[in-house]
């Protein structure tokens, strides 16, 4: 059965917004968007990605205003989340909290901090420490109790930079 390319009901504000971020990969490109990934090359390894596909949701994802598209210094070009993009972080929150609940026996698999004071966020994005909803540029994200590296060898620079603490957003830089 071949599904519609669109759904019936684009009058509701949840089927327009599943026809931007629902497709398969697009929410994960856009976490690993807040994990500081910018690059093509680097969602393609991170993701294991079809080329095809990871040049296609890119496309989706800027022509709706969720990523954008710059040219660097250099000719390299990175993807950034923009400000709507940004707005996605409490629902991103919320699915892997939902997963970590449900399919993560050994716990969450990457855990979220206040950076001003350590605090650690509860699941409404609340500093256990000072109380606060903490805003995006200000969390730190760092591996959880549930977090299994990748087996074997080959882990790359992108891998090894995600399971390192670090501040969403921040960029990551790989040897090129
Ligand atoms: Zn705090």
């Amino acid at each position: 059965m071949t599904l519609p390319s669109t759904y019936a009901d684009r009058n509701c504000s949840l089927a327009r917004t599943l026809e931007v971020v629902g497709e398969r990969w697009t929410l994960l490109i856009v976490r690993d968007a807040f994990f500081g990934v910018r690059r093509f090359g680097d969602f393609a390894t991170q993701l294991k990605i079809p080329r095809a596909v990871l040049t296609d949701r890119l496309k989706t994802l800027v022509q709706e205003g969720v990523l954008s598209r710059d040219d660097e210094p250099g000719g390299a070009v990175e993807y950034r989340l923009t400000a709507k993009g940004i707005e996605l972080w409490p629902v991103l929150r919320t699915l892997m909290n939902w997963g970590d609940a449900h399919y993560s026996p050994t716990g969450a698999k990457r855990v979220f901090r206040h950076e001003r004071d350590g605090g650690l966020l509860d699941h409404e994005g609340r500093c256990g420490d000072c109380g606060l909803v903490v805003p995006v540029l200000e969390i730190l994200h760092e591996p959880g109790p549930g977090f299994e590296p990748a087996p074997g060898p080959g882990r790359d620079a992108v891998a090894r930079a995600v399971s390192a603490p670090r501040r969403l957003l921040e960029p990551m830089v790989t040897a090129r």
